[in-house]
């Protein structure tokens, strides 16, 4: 896309909000044959070297690109500011998706909180900052695929890109979260035995026993109040607390002798 498409006043995130989130970028892991992150990461890369940042884009995933924007002095002390240019599907949306609109203090589109506005902010903060020669490097990762493997940033730290401090930019109900659970998924498996139907109880029904293991899932739930503990044993702030979701349940075709149960476990969902 040309410059004169996308010309943003420098700093100005809520220009750069609505430029972002009117370009798909759904994670094409989660949505068969959607566009990924290459046009959104071309146009950023564009926008960040029209405010002087110095840009790097490099596929992190083929055709899905990373955008990496450094301003202030190269080489010092840095900070970086961490973001996903993928979004998620837009099933059960009730507005155009890529229409961003301005409602009141709101602004409507696939992503525009998780988290195009969130990019924005940083990019206008980054850019901004640099002005001010700072003995220090500001680092903007924009980065691909958080909403399934988060290669883009294990890429990042492949290709060595350090810092002393990041701040990520993931919508938290503007609270700032010092502590993030990570994630985890666990596959059970829950094996059964054929039999006739008429004799099911010379067979072992892994479907029931699925339901029994999902049941005591549920009761070892953790409340709302649960907070993670640090490597001192001691608590951690809002936002460490582990939840756990079963996000998929599936069995054998007909058999009832196999039942696949995956939960998620310690994810920071938005
Ligand atoms: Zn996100």
């Amino acid at each position: 896309m040309p410059m004169a498409d996308v010309a943003i006043p420098r700093g100005d995130a809520v220009a750069l909000t609505r430029a972002l989130v009117a370009i798909d970028s759904r994670n094409p892991a989660l949505v068969a044959g959607a566009p990924g992150e290459g046009p959104v990461a071309r146009v950023l890369a564009d926008v960040l070297r029209a405010w002087g940042m110095r840009v790097e884009v490099y596929d992190a995933l083929p055709g899905r690109p990373n955008v990496v924007a450094r301003a202030g002095r190269a080489g010092a002390r840095a900070l970086m500011f961490n973001g996903h240019l993928d979004v998620v599907g837009t099933d059960g949306m009730t507005h155009a998706p890529f229409v961003p609109e301005v409602r009141g203090p709101r602004l409507y589109g696939r992503g525009s909180t998780d988290m195009k506005g969130g990019i924005a902010a940083m990019c206008a903060a980054a850019a901004l900052a640099g002005d001010a020669a700072l003995d220090a490097e500001l680092i903007v990762a924009a980065v691909i695929d958080e909403e399934e493997a988060s290669a883009g940033t294990r890429v990042l730290l492949e290709r060595g890109v350090r810092a002393e401090m990041a701040i990520v930019t993931e919508p938290t109900e503007l609270a700032v979260m010092p502590a993030h659970r990570g994630f985890v998924w666990i596959e059970i498996v829950v094996e059964g035995r054929a039999a006739h139907g008429s004799r099911y109880d010379l067979g072992v029904d892994a479907i029931r026993h699925a339901g029994l293991l999902l049941a005591e899932l549920d009761a070892h739930a953790p409340g709302a109040q649960h907070v993670g503990k640090d490597a001192g044993d001691r608590p951690l702030p809002r936002g460490s607390g582990h939840k756990r979701r079963v996000a998929r349940v599936d069995g054998d075709e007909g058999t009832r002798q196999r039942y696949r149960v995956a939960a998620r476990d310690r994810e920071v969902s938005h």
